[in-house]
């Protein structure tokens, strides 16, 4: 018999403490590890001290996982795994405008966006997942495909709770239990998530959260009680994994770095796509992976391309990151700050030409403001590596051919935008495209039930849709 947990009408959320420490096995304890502190980007005043895993807290965290799976999670029906789901789903709603504010503290992203983005996707992505929980068998797997046991989930610091949903979500609907390291820098909305799996009944064990620098997670990685790691972040650290768990039997899903093309034609709409180039590298302060971070653009529109998105630019706002009229926010870290600086500079050094929007930047927090670089070649290191920051590379192609082979030079293939008038167009070149996802006249647009992954350097495995549940099934 399964152990039900009560109702969430049985949980009172006045009694529940705010409490930046590891979720284990349930609930909130003091970790062993050192305390880190998580600043606000656009102040950098302290906004909370959070208490740390040591190896015993994360050893606790794979035993009530793994006690979790064999004991409640894994054999309980679907069905039921749906309801929990649908709860979790539905308190992230409640809860959204607190977790929205909470995330652009803790991150600097603009409240628009983690209002407007990040949240309604988070729920959806439980209501998505929870749809499937009881339709695994009708989901083409063959008979009763089983889950994979105890994931080890780690993410980072750009889509903090989404990336936690992305986690999340497939593997408890497929009845896996899970361990997830929040990023060092944005780890309270995963805490906060904590809560909800409380407030949800949630039996203890199946969610486990555990803060932590970036010792933390290697551990995570190794420990022999962990058969799946899901990681998201840079594609060096993901080599650094890979190479980890090579001779285990761990099964490894890697979401890595991008350097996407956005391609436009002549014949596209200009002005939607001037719209589509300034979401595509300046939506979350281009910390997007799949950003639109290398314009590629025909050569007879270029000029024109280059006039309206200069202007469009300049009418961005930058600023506190609270503010609803905000459009760029603060850049999530002084480290990051500083490698976004260091490439900018390479790109100047290296020849290309700067044009820096005239907004005004605050002189507290971390800002950068956004800019471009025309007269951009493919060998410049801005051309090349993935800059994680607002800053687009501008580089003009004169027929097709020459820009698929611009855009599918580059080791990554996460994703690519292309902009056209002509449906055969589009076709063409998508067709043609290495990158997980192609946008067509749109760009950073996301579904629960769109399959989201790289190619190349960018990692293997997808997350969403029917595809991203294989990552958490044995079949
Ligand atoms: P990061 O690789 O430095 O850190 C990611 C996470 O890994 C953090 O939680 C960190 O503590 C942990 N970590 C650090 N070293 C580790 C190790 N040796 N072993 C195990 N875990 C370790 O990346 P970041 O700077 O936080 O995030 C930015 C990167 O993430 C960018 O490259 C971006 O493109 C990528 N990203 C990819 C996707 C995707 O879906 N493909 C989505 C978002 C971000």
């Amino acid at each position: 018999a399964f152990e039900y947990a009560p109702a969430p009408e049985s949980r009172d959320l006045a009694n529940l403490k705010p409490s930046y420490r590891p979720f284990i096995d349930g609930e909130f304890r003091d970790g062993g590890g050192e305390p880190l502190k998580t600043l606000n980007p656009a102040t950098e005043e302290v906004l909370a001290e959070v208490s740390t895993a040591s190896d015993a807290d994360l050893d606790a965290a794979v035993k009530a996982a793994r006690k979790a799976f064999e004991k409640i999670w894994g054999p309980m029906p679907g069905s039921e795994r749906a309801k929990y789901l649908f709860r979790i789903a539905r308190l992230i709603q409640e809860r959204s405008r607190e977790l929205a504010v909470l995330e652009t503290l803790d991150n600097g992203k603009p409240i628009r966006e983690s209002r407007d983005s990040d949240l309604p996707l988070v729920a959806a992505h439980f209501f998505y997942h929870a749809g499937w929980a009881d339709k695994l068998d009708y989901a083409g797997y063959g008979p009763d495909p089983k889950p994979l046991g105890v994931a080890g989930q780690i993410i980072p610091w750009n889509f903090p709770l989404l990336m936690l949903a992305w986690k999340i979500a497939p593997a408890l609907a497929t009845g896996n239990t899970v361990v997830l390291k929040p990023a060092e820098t944005t780890p309270l909305t995963a805490l906060v998530f904590g809560e909800i799996c409380q407030q949800a009944g949630l039996p203890p064990g199946v969610v486990n959260i555990l803060p932590g620098a970036g010792d933390l997670g290697p551990k995570l990685v190794e420990h022999p009680g962990v058969d799946k790691i899901a990681f998201t972040g840079s594609t060096e650290v993901g080599k650094l994994i890979q190479r980890q768990v090579a001779g285990t039997p761990k099964r490894l899903t890697l979401e890595l770095g991008g350097k996407a093309a956005n391609v436009v034609f002549d014949d596209a709409p200009l002005d939607q796509a001037v719209e589509g180039i300034v979401n595509g590298i300046f939506f979350n302060q281009g910390h997007v992976c799949c950003a639109g971070s290398r314009l590629l653009v025909q050569e007879s529109v270029a000029d024109e391309v280059l006039d309206k998105l200069r202007y469009r630019i300049s009418t961005l706002r930058l600023g506190d990151p609270l503010d609803k009229n905000t459009d760029v926010g603060a850049i999530n870290s002084r480290e990051q700050l500083g490698r976004i600086r260091e490439l900018a500079d390479s790109g100047e050094a290296e020849g290309a030409q700067r044009w820096t929007s005239p907004c005004p930047v605050p002189d507290r927090g971390f800002f950068f403001a956004p800019t471009i670089f025309s007269g951009v070649h493919q060998s410049m290191r801005i051309a090349r590596e993935e800059i994680f920051g607002p800053v687009l590379s501008v580089l003009t192609f004169r027929t097709p051919d020459e820009a698929v082979a611009k855009a599918n030079n580059t080791p990554y293939g996460l994703s690519a935008g292309i902009w056209s008038e002509k449906g055969s167009r589009i076709l063409w070149t998508a067709n043609r495209l290495r990158a997980g996802v192609v946008w067509a006249n749109t760009f950073n647009r996301f579904d629960p039930a769109a399959p989201f992954g790289g190619y190349q350097e960018s990692g293997f495995g997808r997350e969403g849709g029917r595809t991203g549940l294989e990552g958490y099934l044995d079949v």
